[in-house]
């Protein structure tokens, strides 16, 4: 059999569905309570508040059956959303639309069904509120018709007020984001009136952040009250405001004929133009306000992002407002895919390598050490170089996997090349956040256990941005490297802050000087002197020292010549596959 036919409205009677109903396991006192009753009342085995979905019946409380769920086209339920009356069924087996229906052949082998739709304000059939018998009855009563569509009406009205509760901000009462989501899917649906969507934040949640720990919970609460009322009194005539987040606000409001009302955002703006006073403190804040135009295809986007991205640039451009730009979302479009994809090819395996780049003793052209760079080959948009996808990893969670997988495949190569009888150290780059706890060393050493390998033919590479923000705990932790008898280098030395009273403090064996000092060392006097001075002073502190970036013949005499210990760059060797280094070596061994 078919199934029921489709409501006309069917496209609309989804998006109730998703907005109201909460097709989800979690019991609801109330409607156990419905169904409960209604199936005393009717002295019926099976009662049930049946919900049709697009291709199931879902029930949100039930009495007599064990089922969670049905397909639709089982279902007599769509039956009964059809039209806005209650829908029999005598005896099933006798009904050719019933009389196959594995509900009624099999378990539970309905033969009576009685069920009165649940029908929203705007007359959109959601599902049903249902008795069912094993045995054949007679037409129920118009008493207990009545009866069974007070019942449908009481579980009506619950489902909206939970739905009510769910759709508001508490400490504000205003309508919360979900509540937004719901009605930009229905503004975008309507194609009479185009509407665009504002988004206000209203102070910066750094900032929020300071007032909270310098003023208290309390007074942030009535400033954002303050700044709720401030914002509530410009907004246009029938717009509603929504909190969508602790500092931002968004509403909607309809196109004006030649596109953005933009003498309206020019108007919230000045209205942030003073101080707010709060409990009689003068509190100076920053809006910026975020305009995306609700066109078709909006929803298959991520619009909300697009919308509070574009405050935020107005914010930090100090345009005040500004509306979301294709163009200019491209990057960001960029950083998440590269984020997604990079969480996937930490999965997926086959995506990521390391290369080595060899570092050789000057004096003796001997490879000391090769460094460990990460290298991504992306399915789709080929080879991403880590200069472009560590910093985004940086920013998020991520780091950390990546990181433990470079110290992983580094260790395991290390521990298979030791076995081959080499010689020199393999180096790891660590990023400031490897270092801000015990989690990353802990790593490593487990790690060196497990593939038995001597903490001191590995070295680690930080550069001066790891101090920032907790110098303390960075030292810390690069010192149980060194207990461990690693080597320590700060990578890019001369480009961070530089200080020498904190070098002394470090427990650092090695100084990497940046390439941007090396690479037109042949041609500036003013840098000459200014790496031969580094030089000398990171010798004094008994320090190693490394020129990064040595492209040509000249300049790898130079800084011999000055006193670095080791040299690395292209024109020693480029990065090279881990098989390949072997080869490399022994040929390098013979030429030096
Ligand atoms: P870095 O640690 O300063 O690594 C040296 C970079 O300079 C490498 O770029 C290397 O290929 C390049 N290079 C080496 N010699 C020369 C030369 O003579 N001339 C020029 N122009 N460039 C040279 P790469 O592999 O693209 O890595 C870029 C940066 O990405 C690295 O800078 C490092 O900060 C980061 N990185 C790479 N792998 C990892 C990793 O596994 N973990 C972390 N946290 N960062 C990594
Ligand atoms: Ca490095
Ligand atoms: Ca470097």
């Amino acid at each position: 059999m078919a199934g029921a036919p489709t409501p006309i409205n069917e496209a609309q009677r989804q998006l109730q569905v998703t907005q109201l109903c909460r097709l989800d396991s979690t019991p609801d006192d109330v409607f156990e309570q419905i169904v409960a009753m209604t199936a005393e009342y009717f002295n019926a085995p099976i009662a049930l508040i049946s919900i049709v979905d697009e291709q199931r019946q879902w029930f949100s409380a039930r009495v007599g059956l064990t089922a969670q769920e049905t397909p639709r086209r089982d279902s007599f339920c769509a039956y009964a959303i059809l039209a806005n009356e209650p829908f029999q069924v005598l005896d099933a087996t006798q009904d050719p639309r019933f009389s196959d229906n594995p509900l009624v052949t099999g378990q539970p082998g309905i033969r009576f069904y009685a069920g009165v739709p649940l029908v929203t304000p705007e007359g959109l059939g959601l599902g049903s509120l249902c008795v069912i018998d094993t045995k054949p009855r007679g037409a129920l009563s118009s008493h207990e018709l009545s009866m069974l569509g007070h019942l449908a009406k009481l579980t009506m009205a619950r489902i909206l007020s939970l739905r009510r509760a769910n759709f508001i901000d508490q400490p504000t009462g205003l309508f919360n984001r979900a509540r937004l989501e719901g009605d930009v899917a229905q503004a975008t649906a309507d194609d009479e009136q185009r509407m665009v969507l504002v988004v206000a934040d209203v102070i910066a949640p750094t900032r929020l952040n300071d007032i909270v720990r310098v003023l208290g919970y309390e007074f942030s609460q009535a400033l954002m009250h303050s700044m709720k009322e401030r914002l509530q009194a410009q907004l246009p005539e029938g717009s509603c405001l929504y909190r969508i987040s602790p500092t931002r606000f968004a509403f909607l409001t309809a196109e004006g004929p030649d596109g953005a009302p933009t003498s309206l955002y020019d108007q919230i703006i000045a209205a942030f133009e003073p101080s707010i006073q709060c409990n009689g403190i003068p509190v100076k804040t920053r809006i910026g306000v975020g305009v995306l135009p609700l066109q078709t295809g909006v929803l298959e986007q991520d619009w909300l992002r697009l919308a509070i991205s574009s405050a935020d640039d107005a914010r930090e451009c100090g345009t005040g407002w500004s509306a979301y730009e294709p163009q200019l979302d491209a990057a960001q479009q960029r950083s998440f895919t590269l984020l997604s994809g990079l969480s996937q090819a930490l999965h997926a395996g086959g995506q990521l390598r390391l290369v080595y780049q060899p570092r050789i003793s000057l004096a003796s052209g001997c490879c000391t050490s090769v460094e460990a760079l990460l290298r991504w080959t992306h399915p789709t948009l080929g080879p991403v170089g880590p200069a472009e996808f560590i910093p985004l990893a940086e920013k998020t969670a991520l780091i950390r996997e990546l990181s433990f997988w470079v110290a992983e495949r580094a260790i395991e190569q290390s521990a298979a090349w030791q076995r081959h009888g080499a010689t020199f150290k393999v180096a790891i780059n660590v990023s400031a956040s490897d270092l801000d706890g015990p989690a990353f060393a802990d790593h490593v050493t487990a790690v060196l256990a497990r593939y038995q390998l001597d903490p001191r033919n590995l070295e680690v590479e930080f550069t001066e941005s790891a101090l920032m923000v907790n110098p303390e705990e960075v030292s810390r932790q690069l010192q149980r490297f060194r207990s461990l008898g690693m080597e320590v280098a700060i990578d890019d030395f001369g480009t961070g802050y530089s200080n020498w009273t904190y070098l002394r403090d470090l427990p650092a064996t090695t100084v990497k000087l940046d390439q941007s000092f090396i690479r037109n060392l042949s041609d500036d006097e003013k840098d000459r002197r200014l790496v031969r001075t580094i030089i000398d002073l990171a010798k004094r502190l008994e320090l190693r020292v490394v020129a990064e970036g040595i492209e040509t013949q000249a300049v790898c005499d130079l800084v011999a010549e000055w006193g670095c210990d080791d040299g690395q760059g292209y024109h020693i060797a480029r990065p090279m596959e881990a098989d390949a280094l072997l080869g490399w070596v022994g040929d390098n061994a013979q030429a030096s």
